[in-house]
């Protein structure tokens, strides 16, 4: 059977109301103290300025930023792979996990590892791979997919968890989140007690020093990048930034609009293996330069989107984000940000999401590089008429359009023969089955009817006194 389309997908999630209560109260907590965390910055709006004009500039240089850090981490004794694909980057960290012999993993939330199913390959390898963000942890307990970036389990309430828990480690029910986080804490110390292998992603990799730049706020990340004795970073070259100056004003933007907070618990700076017996820290370090795609966007229409610091607040944000949820998108990266990324991946496996945008701009006012997201869907919706690959109806409704809006005595007749048709089908001024194409729209919302007077017919009137 074939995978569900994004329509079905869609419908599947569209009358969750335990999914909308969900993202609703978490969206709109982290709106809330986005917005005063960000006033709590007083030149905000020129920090912003400043770092997208930073993100826009180095989108060209990525190749140049990558051989810097491949430099200058290399010098930190940091081993530097390269991999041009998901593939490539699997099969670099099995290999090092099978040369150092190394068995039991333990993983820090990372976005790109999820790009390359990471974890299915370890575990086909024979590991044992263990999440340690928590959020993560009651992903992979639930045998789930992460259906947000900063908060993987938005789509599940406290009593959900409490059940994942009851059900696979066998404890006791419980909604206390103070008791659920404890459970985990448990359970995780053991896993980093015992783990060979850390593995990370990275916020931000600094080309001039060649130091890995990692935020958290559960202290986990430090636990994986200096417990074990190999780490291994995941970092998209999109994650390169020049110096550590940079990637300092982009931690003034990346907590305020992900948590809402001005500095996360934790700044961990990972400048590569322990120097010597006495010192602290893993044996190795090895960091994946992972391009998966990335050279592709860069050289395309959309490259814009490899500005983008990965802070969640454009999902929050976006009304269709709240009505689907993650998991419809199909893709690793959902919202604005994964309609974006993955439409301007070559191939079009997800050219149908840009189709889904309300164009509201809500996503654009809020990024905090102020990307042009709208803009960029709708390069990517005039990119799927090009190509010739928007469904014949679609095609057909917008040619007929075209021919009635643009003469005006047939738009002026066709609007009122519609309209009293429409009105005529209408209970109560609403539409609840509506014809054809309209169809769609009322299989999830009523419409109301037409009025018998258009705005135009009333701007006319008003116009002539
Ligand atoms: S596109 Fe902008 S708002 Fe969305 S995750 Fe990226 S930086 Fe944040």
């Amino acid at each position: 059977m074939s995978d569900p389309s994004f329509s079905d997908r869609i419908l599947a999630t569209v009358g969750d109301s335990h999914l909308h209560e969900a993202i609703g109260k978490a969206a709109s907590a982290l709106k809330e103290r986005r917005g005063a965390a960000l006033a709590s910055l007083p030149d905000v709006e020129q920090v912003r300025d400043e770092a997208r004009a930073q993100r826009l500039a180095q989108i060209p240089r990525l190749e140049a930023l990558a051989e810097q850090f491949t430099a200058s981490a290399g010098a930190r004794g940091v081993q530097i792979h390269r991999a041009g694909t998901a593939a490539d980057a699997t099969a670099i960290v099995q290999g090092i996990a099978e040369r150092a012999g190394l068995l039991r993993a333990v993983k820090a939330k990372s976005m790109a590892t999820e790009e390359i199913h990471l974890n299915a390959a370890l575990i086909a390898a024979g590991l044992d791979v263990r999440e340690t963000d928590l959020g993560e942890y009651i992903v992979q307990l639930a045998e789930d997919r992460p259906s947000h970036i900063i908060l993987p389990i938005v789509h599940l309430d406290r009593g959900d968890v409490g059940r994942v828990m009851e059900e696979t480690l066998q404890v006791p029910f419980t909604d206390d989140p103070e008791q659920l986080a404890a459970i985990a804490r448990r359970r995780l110390r053991a896993d980093f007690l015992a783990a060979d292998l850390g593995i990370s992603g990275a916020n931000f990799a600094t080309a001039a020093e060649g130091l890995l730049v990692l935020v958290s706020n559960e202290g986990n990340i430090r636990m994986v990048t200096s417990l074990p004795r190999v780490h291994v970073a995941i970092v998209g070259i999109d994650k390169l930034v020049p110096t550590l100056t940079d990637a300092e004003r982009l931690l003034r933007l990346l907590p305020r609009s992900a948590t809402g907070q001005t500095s996360t618990v934790y700044t961990t700076i990972v400048a590569g293996p322990r120097r010597g017996p006495d010192d602290e820290g893993p044996d190795e370090v090895h960091v994946v330069l992972l391009d998966a795609g990335r050279s592709a966007i860069a050289a395309g229409p959309q490259s814009e989107i490899l500005g983008c610091i990965r802070c969640g607040a454009c999902l929050n944000a976006c009304p269709v984000y709240g009505r689907i949820g993650g998991h419809a998108y199909g893709g690793t990266y959902p919202g604005p940000l994964g309609t974006v990324f993955h439409g301007a991946l070559p191939g079009d496996e997800y050219e149908d999401l840009a189709s889904a945008c309300t164009l509201c701009g809500a996503c654009e006012a809020i990024c905090p590089v102020r990307l042009d997201l709208p803009g960029m869907h709708l390069q990517l919706r005039a990119q799927t008429v090009e190509r010739g690959r928007a469904p014949w109806r679609k095609r057909l409704m917008m040619k007929a359009f075209a021919v009635v809006a643009t003469r005006p005595r047939l738009f002026r007749a066709v609007r009122r023969i519609g309209g009293w048709w429409l009105r005529r089908k209408a209970r109560g001024g609403w539409l609840s089955r509506g014809p054809g194409p309209i169809g769609v729209w009322t299989q999830t919302r009523d419409l109301p009817a037409p009025p018998r007077e258009s705005f135009a017919d009333r701007w006319r009137k008003r116009e002539a006194r």
